[in-house]
């Protein structure tokens, strides 16, 4: 016989509150036979479980307790106005600040451009931003349940460190304890990647996936993976970086030292770089105008914006880009058997790109894991990392007993 571990009980617990939670929070006001019923849970769980959510004030009942005939039953939902969740999401050139209530409702989202990534200047941004935001929303301290960030780069989930953000140029960086010092609220810091992945399932096309990758197309190329619902984090957090695969083991050097790596070929940089080769021979291409026009920097943005006007400039920068993503989904697809793949990025918003690379994973793939997985663009657009600090946060609520986050909620062990 199988005896169930401490481990188990408390796992499942989570389940049934995530699961509880989330159900409550996509059907909004919901009783508790209905929930039973979607849920698949006992009543006698989902009793418990709605007690315990109710005891932290995540829930509250609607409707009258009396049980005479005809009354309709008691109803739940999600406490809309108790508790507030901050996200934070860092990027080069800019931060953005978005406080939202337990069902991941913006009420404010603040957009702050840079001139530099130095750290120090950053954090302090970031803390006068939200410092700022909680005052003009008149949100007191105390029912803030805590801050999620989200970076472009490895952090160190059982040392809360910032490892190594090439593209801020940040080292070993105590992101979390420094915005707690200041703030005095529990800090969750993560990959954007991971985080994109996590707002998928949460908010986004992949709620029903069992295994959902998501590619984020950026500075630099990143996934996350879900499994059901849990994060793949690895052993120290940092699973997930298949930017890093070398699909030419002779080629260009990549910013971690390597040669060759997916990311050399498919993230902005690369894309930016294509357009200024061809640029300097096709100086007929609406890009090449746009760019004398308003003299300044092309972004990944206007090509996109250029190729879906028809510019073939454009479209043969983003057709060659969507084959080198497609090279790396295939092996994505072929490793790991996703039932989802999910595109983020401004690439996503280029059909042909999209087009070009989902012919290349056919092509690619094997033909077991192909006939499961769905290819899509991201539908969250750019708040995806904010939505996904949401995501971790209410994860990492749901699985502590008193409903509070502290320093040990995001490490990995
Ligand atoms: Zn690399």
């Amino acid at each position: 016989m199988v005896k169930t571990s401490k481990f188990d009980s408390a796992y499942l617990r989570r389940v049934n509150c995530v699961k509880t939670f989330c159900a409550i929070r996509e059907h909004g006001r919901i009783s508790r036979s209905e929930l039973a019923e979607i849920t698949g849970l006992s009543r006698a769980t989902v009793s418990e479980t709605v007690r315990e959510l109710l005891d932290r004030e995540f829930l509250c009942e609607v409707g009258s307790n009396t049980t005479s005939r005809g009354r309709p039953p008691v109803q739940l939902e999600v406490n809309p106005l108790r508790f507030y969740m901050i996200a934070v999401e860092v990027d080069v050139g800019w931060i953005a600040v978005a406080i939202t209530t337990l069902v991941g409702e913006v009420l404010v989202q603040s957009r702050e451009e840079l001139r530099t990534m130095d750290y120090e200047f950053v954090l302090d941004l970031c803390v006068d931003t939200i410092r700022r935001l909680l005052k003009e929303q008149r949100v007191e301290h105390d029912d803030v349940l805590g801050i999620g960030v989200a970076v472009p780069g490895q952090v160190d989930l059982n040392r809360r460190v910032v490892n190594f953000a090439p593209n801020l140029r940040w080292r070993d960086v105590s992101l979390a304890e420094d915005l707690e010092g200041e703030l005095h609220l529990p800090v969750l810091v993560s990959n954007e990647a991971m985080l994109s992945a996590m707002a998928e399932k949460w908010f986004g096309i992949g709620k029903d996936a069992k295994v959902l990758v998501y590619v984020s197309v950026k500075g630099g190329l990143g996934c996350g993976i879900v499994n059901d619902r849990s994060l793949l984090l690895g052993v120290s957090g940092s699973a997930g970086e298949i930017g890093h695969m070398s699909i030419d083991p002779n080629g260009p050097i990549c910013s971690c030292g390597s040669r060759g790596c997916w990311e050399v070929y498919s993230d902005e940089q690369a894309i930016l770089a294509r357009a200024s080769k061809a640029l300097s021979t096709s100086k007929d291409s609406f890009l090449f105008q746009l760019r004398l026009a308003e003299n300044r920097r092309l972004t990944v943005e206007d090509i996109v914006h250029a190729a879906n006007q028809g510019d073939t400039t454009a479209s043969e920068i983003l057709k060659e880009t969507g084959w080198y993503l497609g090279v790396g989904i295939a092996n994505i697809v072929n490793g790991l058997n996703p039932d989802m793949v999910i595109l983020g990025g401004h690439v996503a918003k280029s059909d042909l790109l999209f087009a070009e690379m989902t012919r290349v994973v056919e092509e690619r793939s094997l033909q077991i894991p192909w006939e499961r997985v769905c290819l899509a663009p991201t539908q969250l657009g750019e708040k995806v990392a904010l939505m996904g600090c949401i995501a971790l946060l209410l994860d990492r609520l749901l699985e502590q007993p008193d409903g509070r986050l502290n320093a040990d909620s995001a490490r990995v062990n």
